[in-house]
């Protein structure tokens, strides 16, 4: 199957956070209890019960005071640092659309797709489980746009054919964040401005600690288990078993 994405047009949002409701009522999360930090940025980070969020950036441009408004969530990344660090099988997973999706009862709570993720994603819930954007999944999956996209009222947002999408963004005139990067993000930004003004790095890349671990450190650590039972299974076939001697045995065997 072609690979889905979203395509996030940054010059249409206008905050009204339809977005971040129709994600809670879809995946029923509660509500986060929260405090006036003097913004209208409410919560002001992603948390275990909210998987998009709009993040309220303030700026000067020609001396006038700007807000940036910024669609915060999973970015479904070609190159998924997430999926490539989770040691538990099927806990993280690619979708056909090319999604990343996850299962908490595979989820042993390491904790290790946070290190692995570039974009600081990926929240724990009260049984520390992984929580995060999954592309709505179930809907997708049935043909449904996510829900997200669904209540929308600007356009903002819009998901579908990845290939179609870049084509189009292209034609905008605007900077298009995603095409490239990661092997490609499923999630990519339409931006009127520089990506770090809205906080987002200009080249993103998966922690080297990660490469280390997964693709060195990790299949060595298999090669030297193996190398253990090999070096055993020899060492009973040319010798022979272990005997035990006079005085392990007076001891009954301890
Ligand atoms: S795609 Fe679904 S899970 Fe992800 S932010 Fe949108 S509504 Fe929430
Ligand atoms: S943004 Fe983070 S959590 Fe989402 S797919 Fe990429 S690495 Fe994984
Ligand atoms: S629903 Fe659309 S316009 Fe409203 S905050 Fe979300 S992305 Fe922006």
């Amino acid at each position: 199957m072609a690979r889905k994405a979203f395509m996030i047009d940054t010059s249409r949002c206008t905050a009204c956070r339809s977005c971040q409701v129709a994600c809670k009522q879809w995946n029923k999360l509660p509500a986060d209890s929260e405090i006036n930090r003097g913004s209208y940025e409410n919560p002001p980070q992603l948390t275990p019960h909210l998987y998009n969020k709009i993040e309220f950036i303030e700026t000067e441009v020609n001396g006038e005071f700007k807000w940036l408004f910024l669609n915060k969530r999973c970015l479904h990344c070609g190159e998924a640092g997430c999926l490539k660090v989770c040691p538990s099988t099927g806990a993280l997973f690619r979708t056909e659309e090319g999604l990343i999706g996850f299962d908490k009862d595979k989820c042993i709570g390491c904790n290790y797709c946070v290190n692995g993720c570039p974009f600081d994603v990926p929240r724990y819930d009260a049984d520390n489980k992984i929580t995060k954007c999954h592309g709505c999944l179930d809907r997708v999956g049935n043909g449904l746009q996510p829900a997200c996209v669904k209540a929308c009222p600007t356009g903002t947002l819009q998901f579908g054919a990845r290939d179609k999408l870049i084509a189009q963004g292209k034609t905008s005139g605007r900077k298009l964040y995603g095409e490239k990067a990661l092997s490609g993000l499923g999630a990519m930004y339409l931006l009127d401005n520089q990506p770090q003004d809205y906080k987002l790095a200009d080249n993103p890349s998966i922690p080297t600690s990660i490469f280390l671990w997964k693709d060195v450190i990790k299949p060595l650590g298999i090669l030297g288990f193996w190398g253990s039972v090999g070096v055993a299974m020899l060492h009973y076939v040319t010798v022979g078993p272990k005997q035990l001697d006079d005085d392990t045995e007076a001891k009954g065997g301890e």
